[in-house]
């Protein structure tokens, strides 16, 4: 038997003790009383007991086989109850054919016609799968027909008596008026004792147990589903954020790539800028220091025709170089006082900086003067005749004088692209410096 038959059918027992004469008392159906069958006394039968066990029947099923006693009143009554497969015949216990209906079942061995009536309503409370009682009776009151007199002699006076079934158990002889006691059969046959049937009720529809079983089902399937579905989110999510992950990973190693290559290009490009520079820069130093030394710096500007400008120069020179020293001086106390840097370290530092910044301003300050010279065909000489055969021994006419301004802003252009920065970043950091 499983917890989801549809229908089921139980096998039920009850029975109690006649509270008046103590009689056994057989309850052969969910009927509203019963009556005794020795004394007559009617008992009732409470339909809400009988719903209960319908009731734990169901829940119990398909494990409800059990017996017990209620106590309703001073009434004990016992119960058994037992899933069956079938209903019984209760004449000779061959499983019946179903009975969807009420009315009358034939048993297929025997041919004994077995009741089958609707489950009380006030037995269904509650229990609304309770249908059909099978082979149980709904009325259990004496018959009203009582059974025919039985005739004995008086075992005194021998006259015959006719015994009806109101007489009690020991009654008097209306002819000798002695006291007779009836024997067991004379009073068996005048008070038939009922007989204890087994009865069987089928419970149609879904159970409670059923229901219970359905929604834990339901339940675990839902859950299983609800599980899955995570799952499945979980696992197009890892995938969506792996594929992400990928395209992340191809970007930046392409942008890798691209910056290191650049980066390969740059760091070439500025090594050699920066040796063409320094080809230049010497170039230009030695012709411009061969120049110095030949002749002295300030016939260099007397020759060139602007001698009236070498104050200015100087003057700007020596401005530049003063300013410098004093930005240098209070860029070193700065860093050493605010920037918690030792000022041996930041004094090192700014001397750098300082020579860095102010190479390519004097620089360009001499090659501009130079090669304005050039360029007017006036070379740097010093008066007299000794000097005049000397004139212009180095250089060589005005292209070597475009070599000489171009090599300050070459070298400046170099440097900022070693350092990995724009002109103008270039020239913050200086300012800055
Ligand atoms: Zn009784
Ligand atoms: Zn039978
Ligand atoms: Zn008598």
């Amino acid at each position: 038997m499983n917890v989801d038959d549809d229908p089921r059918f139980g096998r039920f027992g009850l029975r109690t003790d006649c509270p008046r004469c103590g009689a056994h008392l057989p309850v052969n159906g969910p009927a509203p009383t019963v009556d005794c069958a020795d004394c007559g006394h009617t008992v009732g039968v409470p339909a809400p007991m009988i719903a209960d066990l319908f009731r734990d029947f169901e829940k119990e099923w398909p494990d409800s086989q059990g017996s017990g006693t209620i106590v309703r009143g001073d009434i004990t009554w016992r119960w058994t109850a037992a899933p069956v497969e079938a209903p019984a015949c209760p004449s000779c216990g061959e499983a019946l054919p179903d009975a969807p209906e009420a009315g009358e079942v034939a048993c297929g061995a025997c041919q004994t016609a077995v009741p089958v009536f609707q489950v009380p309503r006030d037995c269904r409370a509650g229990v609304k799968t309770a249908a059909l009682v099978i082979g149980g009776s709904d009325d259990l009151s004496r018959p009203a027909e009582p059974p025919k007199p039985v005739v004995l002699q008086c075992p005194q006076c021998g006259a015959g008596l006719s015994i009806g079934h109101e007489r009690s158990r020991i009654t008097p002889c209306e002819y000798c008026n002695s006291q007779v006691h009836l024997p067991d059969a004379v009073w068996r046959a005048l008070h038939p004792p009922r007989e204890v049937r087994e009865w069987f009720v089928r419970f149609d529809g879904e159970g409670p147990a059923a229901a219970k079983a359905r929604s834990l089902r339901d339940k675990e399937e839902k859950r299983r589903q609800a599980a899955e579905n995570k799952q499945k989110k979980q696992a197009k999510k890892q995938a969506i954020q792996a594929e992400h992950r990928k395209k992340l990973d191809a970007e930046r190693h392409e942008r890798e790539e691209t910056a290191a290559r650049q980066k390969r290009f740059r760091n070439l490009t500025g090594l050699v800028g920066v040796l063409f520079a320094a080809v230049l820069a010497l170039a230009a130093c030695a012709v411009m220091g061969a120049s110095i030394v030949a002749y002295g710096a300030p016939w260099m500007f007397e020759a060139a025709g602007i001698g009236h400008a070498l104050l200015l120069t100087q003057s700007l020179i020596v401005a530049g170089v003063v300013s410098a020293l004093v930005a240098w001086f209070v860029g070193v106390v700065a860093a050493a006082w605010r920037g918690n840097v030792p000022l041996l370290g930041s004094l090192g530092m700014g001397s750098f900086h300082l020579l860095a910044s102010v190479a390519p301003f004097v620089g360009v300050v001499f090659a501009l003067v130079f090669a304005f010279g050039y360029t007017r065909g006036r070379f740097p000489a010093p008066p007299g005749p000794k000097w005049q055969a000397h004139r212009n021994p180095l250089g060589s006419g005005w292209p070597v004088a475009l070599l000489l301004p171009v090599t300050s802003v070459f070298c400046t252009v170099a440097l900022a692209m070693t350092l990995d920065l724009t002109l103008w970043e270039l020239f913050v950091q200086m300012g800055e410096d």
